[in-house]
């Protein structure tokens, strides 16, 4: 009989793989053999049937013409209400509370200009001084459609280590003069989880208005929103939802705000038995469909079909699960292995708060970022010091986990980066 394994080991490694119940996934996706992607954060990777999906799409248009909107497998006019039934279970909300269209800062722009009604005093947005700059850009820009002046009434609350946010802090600043409140679940670089239902239940008891931004959490970390009461969420599908460079985005509203009209209203707004009544007097859809917009993009939804299925016959929480795992056995990795080398782990170390990636600082990030790609690991770099790392549960593998670790060391040892110039690149 053998001993037990070593548990810095490669063998181990192994011994995860194998007892792994996700890992027929990996075979689905088109995965480089010489590649260890952990980038999966950023653009999730095609898999054979979000490909299949997209072609079938593309046939229905050569099969049908016009007829493909309501004829075919997936006829193309109910489209964003079933990818809206496949995408409900991973957010927690009923299928009419969801729908899939436009994209991140499309659907914050749709949703801040449904609810932020600025009155009297209650007229500031609060968001936080973390968040991806195109949320902010947006609340900025949707202040000053109300005539209003963003330094003033936008209200980002700061960070005390430059990575984390405090909960407290948040809540200090709901105060009477908050008429909105817009943050991600998933903060992008330190991947921190804010407790979405701890803070909506102290937005509402101060009256305030509170939404979401999923775009680092659909697809990694479960979500009940419906039950938390969130009033609006949106997010994107190109990340851990592999859909695609581009593919639509998603967004959601609470029932008890169904039955009002969307602040920017277009013909896809509308209920779909009266939209080819053609008359100018809109009657919006009286659920989340109401926040479409125009025609809907296709052929950048199709492989969300395909994509989609996988993560219902997964399950959100067993994809969890792995996820944690993953980057449990990373953290031990990089602290054990590269003890000495300058690293510090910047993501929260608690289960409830850390997402799906990992983010490690370093002063030398760029060049070692570099490195990496030469040495065959897709990270991604977060100027100035940041590096994320994301093994994702339905691809990635524990062996990878442990070999970028060890790619990292040589790396490290071999001083490998000074190579490389300290520039980054256009994207990332
Ligand atoms: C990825 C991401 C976006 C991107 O917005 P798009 O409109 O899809 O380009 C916006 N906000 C956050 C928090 C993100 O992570």
């Amino acid at each position: 009989m053998k001993g037990k394994i070593d548990q810095w080991s490669r063998e181990y490694a192994l011994q995860k793989d194998q007892m792994d119940n996700l890992s027929h996934f990996r075979q689905e996706f088109y995965i480089k053999e010489d590649v260890i992607y952990f980038d999966g954060n950023s653009l999730g990777l095609l898999s054979k049937r979000a490909e299949a999906a997209l072609h079938h799409l593309v046939e229905s248009w050569k099969r049908y013409g016009i007829d493909g909107w309501t004829t075919g497998e997936h006829p193309w006019f109910y489209l964003s209400e079933s990818l809206a039934r496949q995408t409900a279970p991973l957010i927690g909300a009923s299928p009419e509370e969801v729908v899939v269209s436009g994209s991140t800062t499309v659907n914050l722009h749709q949703l801040v200009s449904s609810f932020y009604h600025p009155q009297g005093d209650k007229t500031k947005i609060l968001a936080d001084e973390l968040n991806f700059p195109s949320d902010i850009y947006a609340l900025k820009s949707q202040i000053k459609q109300k005539n209003l002046i963003p330094d003033e009434e936008l209200v980002q609350v700061k960070s005390r280590d430059g990575n984390m946010l405090e909960e407290g802090d948040i809540i200090a600043r709901m105060t009477e003069d908050v008429a909105l409140i817009v943050l991600p679940s998933v903060l992008y670089r330190s991947g921190q989880i804010l407790d979405i239902e701890r803070l909506t239940a102290e937005a509402h008891k101060r009256g305030i208005l509170i939404g979401f931004d999923l775009c680092h959490s659909i697809g990694a970390v479960p979500h009940k929103l419906s039950e938390w009461n969130v009033d609006f969420a949106f997010w994107c599908t190109y990340k851990h939802l592999n859909g695609g460079p581009g593919s639509v985005g998603g967004l959601y509203v609470h029932r008890r705000h169904f039955g009002n009209e969307p602040g920017l209203a277009g013909w896809f707004s509308s209920d779909k038995n009266k939209q080819f009544d053609m008359e100018h007097e809109l009657t919006p859809a009286v659920d989340a469909g109401a926040y479409q917009i125009g025609t809907p993009h296709v052929l950048s939804m199709a492989p969300l079909i395909g994509s989609l299925e996988m993560f219902s016959e997964a399950g959100i929480d067993c994809i969890r699960e792995k996820s944690l795992q993953l980057t449990d056995y990373l953290l031990k990795l990089i602290s054990h292995e590269l003890e000495g080398y300058g690293f510090s782990a910047a993501n929260p170390a608690d289960h409830q708060a850390r997402g799906g990636h990992v983010f490690i600082e370093h002063k030398e990030a760029v060049r070692i970022c570099k490195a990496l790609k030469d040495a065959g690991v897709i990270p991604d770099f977060r100027a100035p010091r940041g590096i994320r790392l994301a093994p994702v549960a339905l691809y990635n593998t524990f062996e990878e986990v442990w070999l970028v670790v060890q790619k990292l060391k040589t790396i490290m040892e071999k001083e490998l980066y000074k190579q490389y110039e300290n520039k980054r690149g256009v994207v990332a």
